[in-house]
């Protein structure tokens, strides 16, 4: 019998009516899907009977020649494509496959907001359904005005629209985590960066790490006063002009903005 493992963040999902909801809240067409810690395959399994091509990453050898075993008839028929690898790894090499792709995963805890924001910069990734902490998913599910937004809900919210789904008790897994969690749903409408096929969300000559870098100095101390927080990077004349320009209070807190400001504002500090 396979022992969990919590360097890997291993809790198994043993509810069925979950993995069915998750298959449910699937989009339904013929892009293929990314699984990322199939584990002992029970999402994966399912994945395969809807006749999906499933492509998976699973860092745990002990687990990767159990999925070898139970899975040798969809591996031979090319169905499932098991990659026994870091996937973290993988990205540094670019996408993590070559073809437009769903990511559906109930992933681990410890990399997860990782592993999210590398799939949103992903461009094959067209959209996410993964199973993450309760907390980090009304994180990058917040709404503008509301007290979980951060500069992950602006960057999700830049070019996805995010759903939280459903929550999901420690009872369904197996060993039960410590915290709750919950399904999040993100639809991609368009990429960071613009390519041929597609508008991106910056302008020219800008990337997605300057973003990640102003984000981080705008809500570094998230109950304070945006325009402070930004002065540690900017003066704070051209602040204020640019704020005054945009209609921006000068009293605004970081979770008052809307993502669509924080464009503005971020192509005006460039
Ligand atoms: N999908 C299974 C399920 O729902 O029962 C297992 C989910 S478990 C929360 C997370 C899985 O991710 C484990 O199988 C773990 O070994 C794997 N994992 C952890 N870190 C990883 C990494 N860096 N790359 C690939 N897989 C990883």
């Amino acid at each position: 019998m396979i022992q969990a493992k919590k360097r890997f963040g291993q809790n198994f999902l043993k509810d069925e009516s979950v993995t069915e909801k998750i298959i449910q809240s699937m989009s339904k067409d013929d892009l293929g899907i990314v699984e990322i810690g199939p584990g002992l395959g029970d999402l994966t399994r399912k994945l395969l009977s809807v006749e999906k091509k499933v492509a998976a990453f699973e860092i745990d050898l002990e687990l990767c020649r159990y999925l070898q075993r139970e899975f040798a008839e969809a591996i031979e028929e090319k169905r499932f494509i098991l990659h026994c690898s870091d996937v973290l790894q993988k990205w540094k090499e670019g996408s993590l496959v070559e073809y437009p792709y769903h990511m559906v995963a109930n992933l681990p805890y410890y990399i997860a907001t990782n592993i999210i924001l590398k799939g949103l910069a992903d461009p094959n990734c067209r959209s996410l359904i993964v199973m993450v902490q309760k907390e980090v998913a009304e994180k990058f599910a917040a709404k503008e005005g509301e007290k979980s937004f951060s500069a992950l809900s602006v960057l999700a919210g830049s070019i996805a629209s995010v759903e939280l789904l459903f929550e999901v008790g420690p009872e369904s897994f197996e060993p039960p985590p410590k915290v709750t969690s919950a399904v999040l749903k993100m639809t991609k409408f368009r990429d960071y960066i613009a390519s041929e096929e597609g508008e991106g969300c910056f302008e020219n000559g800008t990337t997605f790490e300057q973003f990640e870098a102003f984000l981080r100095t705008a809500f570094s101390a998230p109950r304070k006063i945006l325009l402070k927080n930004l002065s540690r990077d900017y003066s704070g004349e051209k602040l204020t002009q640019i704020f005054e320009e945009l209609g921006i209070p000068r009293q605004a807190r970081p979770h008052q903005l809307s993502v669509s400001n924080y464009h503005l504002l971020f192509n005006r500090l460039q």
